[in-house]
């Protein structure tokens, strides 16, 4: 499924990135470290993992896509932080950069502060614009996180929701059920002081 343009921020872009990188489709079912979906064994603790391509590969291939499409992105934000970057140094007469013994760039208090906030301005109001690619399925037990990085890149942001509301109704049902067999076993119990003296009684002998 293809869509229309979307603007993303540096940050949105990054955060996604990174997201695609260490999203692992499933857990090992026996030390639940992340596995990923082409491999056959746990890499930790070498119990065979199977079927998880399957599960998957929707997700996978939207992400691949994805990342082949934000390439040129990344270059730009690499590159505009380079040059935010060397606009900081401490520079001598003539615009020498400083060096320390060892060669490295040298910068002040100052300058330093002020480019952490170049940086973050930098990555919070840029923005690019990018075709979106949604994925066909999702697996069922994707971690929130995850689906916060990829919302509106490879989910449809309405479907995160949606995913979101289902497993708090789910959530909200299980408690309701174990509720109810509280109060189940507290009715069956003892209620009257006649009872509860039969039944202290009964638990001795
Ligand atoms: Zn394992």
């Amino acid at each position: 499924m293809s869509a229309k343009q979307i603007e993303l921020t540096y940050r949105r872009v990054v955060e996604f990135e990174q997201a695609a990188t260490n999203y692992r489709p499933l857990a090992c079912p026996t030390c639940r470290v992340g596995v990923f979906d082409d491999m056959k064994f746990c890499p930790l603790c070498g119990t065979a993992v199977t079927g998880a391509k399957a599960l998957s590969s929707h997700l996978r291939f939207a992400l691949d896509r994805m990342t082949a499409r934000l390439k040129a992105a990344l270059q730009e934000i690499r590159e505009a932080t380079e040059d935010v970057n060397n606009d900081h140094w401490h520079q001598l007469e003539g615009g020498v950069i400083d060096q320390d013994k060892e060669g490295r760039f040298r910068i002040t208090h100052d300058k330093l502060k002020e480019r952490v906030k170049k940086q973050r301005q930098m990555l919070n109001e840029t923005k690019v614009k990018i075709e979106p690619y949604y994925a066909a399925a999702m697996p069922k037990d994707i971690d929130y996180s995850f689906l916060e990085a990829f919302r509106g890149i490879v989910i449809l942001s309405s479907e995160v929701d949606r995913i979101f509301a289902t497993r708090e109704a789910a959530m909200l049902a299980a408690s309701g059920d174990s509720e109810m067999k509280l109060r189940q076993e507290e009715d069956e119990g003892p209620i009257t002081a006649e009872e509860t003296v039969l039944a202290e009684a009964a638990s001795v002998s």
